[in-house]
């Protein structure tokens, strides 16, 4: 039967698929696709796993007490039983043959059909029967971690496996952590849909860099959707339709295909250069994650990179952080990618939803800060690891020897953050003078992310060469909302006259001291507000390689000095967006932004 399950669209367009549902947070494993060559190997550390949980139950039965209430014993049989049954470890092995999962993964799929079955079950006993079944996957999942030195942990960024399925996959999870997202980037998902999150969660923003079909906060989706379950990812509305009709399934191939042809038609804008029709050139950069991500940014028309979030390169790596040359090849690879193009590098934004390291099987994530958002978090991380940070600052100076670098501080707010970071950045060029290691003039600049920053502007001008608004931030501390929490993610809003306020006073503020000024938030690369960024005076846009052509549309299409002059009008309204809607519904300022067509 067709089943609806809504939710926030992150990703626009339209996936159709079978559903793989990465299992609920009861079990927090790696996922990640393996090659065919690695197939054997990877059903042997299976088999390993299950030898070892053998040999465990084995001995807790034989060090039994004697006076041990027989139960114990009956229920260390069933776990045995359980282990050796072919509903668990074969159809397991079946997951890894097939669909090429590590086996972590392959594990929590099948645990989550077994759960499913023993859920529909009428009789109480054998409903209760689950627990055993998830007491043994867990000692499974704890027996290969500890086994994990294996060759198969993966590498950043070389996950994506050979999977030689013929069926488009879309994923469905409870949740994503960044870490694990990143993982998915350029494998075989069509799509993805979370239960949790907002839309301007690390994990929205890795699935929308992806350039694929996304819905996060669709609460129910991964209990009501199955394994397998055909599906239909509308990215623009936020709607999963489960076990679509022929019908409906056809008009979303239509629109699928429609999407397609408006993707092309755009592509063609790629080397038209961003001037609004008042002649006012306009930047358009790049965010990326990865250095993999630079020449999809390049093909893409980006004058640059205005945010290279360094942080993913410390994801996934067993608890290892990159060393300096490590990081330093990192960077270049960006660097040269980009051809003479500069390249702003972010030192790294740890904490809040993108902690450091994977916990291990049952700790929930967060649980050990009370307030990820507000605690430990990008440059109040990096200060308290000073030795860290001076190596990332060596080695985003190293690559700037071989191209344009940018270096760019997250999440400053007090004076006495600035001239730490200050002092930090002269002592690692001093490190590299003593060496005798080149590095390049970089030009500094501070993020304006947080409420205080935004309000202190002129202070950061004094100290930094160029700033760049990280909106998705600055909405979440302008008006207390978690951005990853999907709960009060309608109260989300860059439309409050407070956010507005903070951002066209910082953009103003900058342009008038002569300041380069970016937004590298998700607004910039939103073409719903790129008439309203250029009317409050911006001129340089950082977003996703793949939303460049449709803001590039908006600024051709826009004159910016004629905006202007509504500015205050949309500013000065209790409802801003409202008022914006008004005037662009057959008002005035429509007349300076010819249709779209
Ligand atoms: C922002 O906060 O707007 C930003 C660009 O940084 P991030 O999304 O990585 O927090
Ligand atoms: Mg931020």
């Amino acid at each position: 039967m067709t089943l609806q399950v809504f939710g926030l669209p992150v990703s626009r367009g339209v996936a159709i698929g079978k559903a793989v549902l990465v299992a609920s947070s009861r079990v927090d494993v790696a996922h990640y696709f393996i090659n065919a060559d690695q197939v054997e190997d990877e059903i042997l550390r299976l088999r390993d796993g299950r030898d070892v949980v053998a040999n465990e139950l084995e001995m807790l039965k034989r060090g039994m007490p004697e006076d041990a209430p027989g139960e114990l014993s009956a229920l260390l049989d069933v776990h045995l039983m359980l282990l050796h049954d072919e509903a668990l470890t074969g159809a397991t092995k079946q997951w890894i043959v097939d669909r090429h999962y590590n086996a972590e993964w392959a594990l929590s799929a099948q645990l989550e059909v077994l759960a499913r079955q023993f859920d529909e079950m009428e009789d109480d006993y054998l409903r209760e029967r689950k627990a055993d079944v998830e007491q043994v996957v867990e000692r499974l999942l704890s027996a290969l971690a500890r086994g994990a030195s294996s060759a198969l942990v993966p590498a950043p960024g070389t996950t994506s496996g050979d999977w030689g399925g013929e069926e488009p996959l879309v994923l469905i999870a409870n949740d994503i952590a960044p870490a694990d997202m990143l993982q998915f980037k350029q494998s075989v998902f069509k799509g993805f849909v979370t239960d949790v999150g907002g839309k301007t969660s690390h994990t929205a923003i890795v699935a929308r860099s992806m350039d694929i079909p996304a819905i996060v906060g669709a609460r129910e989706a991964s209990r009501l959707i199955r394994q397998d379950d055909w599906v239909i990812i509308d990215g623009d509305a936020g709607v999963v339709i489960v076990d679509p009709s022929p019908m409906v399934l056809e008009e979303y191939r239509f629109r699928q295909r429609q999407s397609e042809l408006e993707r092309e038609r755009l592509a063609r804008l790629r080397y038209t250069p961003a001037v609004t029709l008042d002649g006012e050139p306009v930047e358009l950069l790049a965010n990326i994650e990865l250095p993999q991500d630079g020449p999809g940014a390049f093909k893409a028309g980006a004058m640059g990179v205005g945010l290279f979030r360094s942080e993913f390169l410390f994801m996934n790596r067993n608890g290892e952080l990159p060393g300096e040359d490590e990081q330093f090849e990192a960077y270049r690879a960006a660097v040269e990618s980009m051809q003479g193009l500069p390249v702003t590098i972010r030192t790294v934004d740890i904490g809040a939803d993108k902690p450091l390291e994977r916990m291990s099987i049952n700790e929930l994530r967060h649980e050990h800060t009370l307030n990820p958002a507000l605690g430990l978090r990008a440059i109040r991380w990096s200060l308290s690891e000073p030795g860290m940070f001076r190596m990332q600052l060596r080695a985003i100076l190293r690559a700037s020897a071989h191209g344009p670098v940018k270096l760019l501080i997250p999440m400053l707010a007090h004076h006495s953050e600035i001239r730490q970071t200050l002092d930090a950045i002269a002592r690692a060029k001093q490190q590299l003078r003593d060496a005798g290691v080149a590095y390049a003039d970089v030009e500094v600049g501070a993020m304006i992310e947080v409420p205080a920053a935004a309000l202190l502007i002129p202070l950061f001008l004094r100290y930094f060469d160029f700033v760049s608004i990280g909106t998705n931030d600055l909405i979440q501390y302008t008006l207390a909302i978690d951005r990853a929490d999907e709960s009060v993610s309608y109260l989300y809003d860059p439309w409050h006259p407070a956010v507005l306020r903070l951002v066209a006073g910082t953009i103003a503020q900058a342009r008038a001291a002569g300041k380069g000024v970016c937004v590298c938030g998700e607004m910039a690369g939103d073409s719903s507000f790129t008439s309203l960024l250029l009317a409050m005076g911006l001129r340089s846009f950082s977003m996703h390689p793949s939303q460049i052509a449709s803001v590039k549309q908006r600024i051709l299409r826009s004159d910016a000095s004629k905006l202007k002059q509504h500015l205050e009008d949309i500013m000065s309204s209790d409802d801003p967006q409202a008022r914006y809607r008004e005037l662009m519904a057959g008002g005035e300022a429509a007349r300076h932004v010819l249709p779209m067509i």
